[in-house]
């Protein structure tokens, strides 16, 4: 108890605590058992896909590594790959549904650099307009109005050639993976 008499041991103590045990919320929804209320639009070998919550402009995902962390070096080069793969399939259908004119693919590794979340690495893929804002003020605050989010998920499903509430999905695959998690 003796934080009681030294409140910044306590406060230091708490902060440590509870990064220890800090949620992430790519980990919580690959665990929540419910792809379809998470937005997970489909999982692959190596990384799965799922909706930005906070959409910049509609049809916003993000390709994620099943492996939990966020030190791009670290990834191998068979995750890394699927990605781009997955990348390359979703902008497939992103242009279907949208029309957009142009997209942004990015990565922003490290709190300074712009990540939200910080501890679990992911690949933005979003359409963009001629007009609306640039990424830098986009990523910052401004946004769009996105469509709804169950809406976007089952537009993306449908164009990917998937049911509408993936919750009976085989896992998609992409060729040449291993076990999924592993770095
Ligand atoms: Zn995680």
């Amino acid at each position: 108890m003796d934080f009681v008499w030294t409140p910044w041991r306590y406060r230091y103590i708490a902060n440590a605590a509870k990064e220890e045990r800090e949620r992430c919320v790519f980990c919580d929804a690959l665990a929540a058992g419910d792809d379809a209320r998470v937005h997970i639009v489909l999982r692959a070998d190596k990384n799965f896909v799922i909706l930005n919550k906070y959409p910049y402009t509609s049809g916003h995902v993000m390709v994620v590594p099943y492996a939990h962390g966020g030190d791009f070096a670290a990834f191998d080069q068979d995750t890394l790959t699927e990605m781009m793969i997955l990348a390359k399939r979703i902008q497939a259908a992103q242009e279907s549904i949208y029309h957009p004119d142009g997209y942004n693919l990015g990565m922003n590794v490290g709190r300074s650099a712009g990540a939200g979340i910080t501890n679990h690495l992911h690949l933005h893929l979003l359409p963009r307009w001629t007009g609306d804002t640039n990424f830098m003020t986009t990523i910052a605050e401004t946004r769009l109005e996105p469509e709804e989010l169950d809406e976007t998920y089952r537009k993306l499903r449908h164009a990917l050639g998937l049911n509408g509430n993936g919750t009976s999905d085989p896992t998609v695959s992409l060729g040449g993976g291993a076990a999924q998690g592993s770095k």
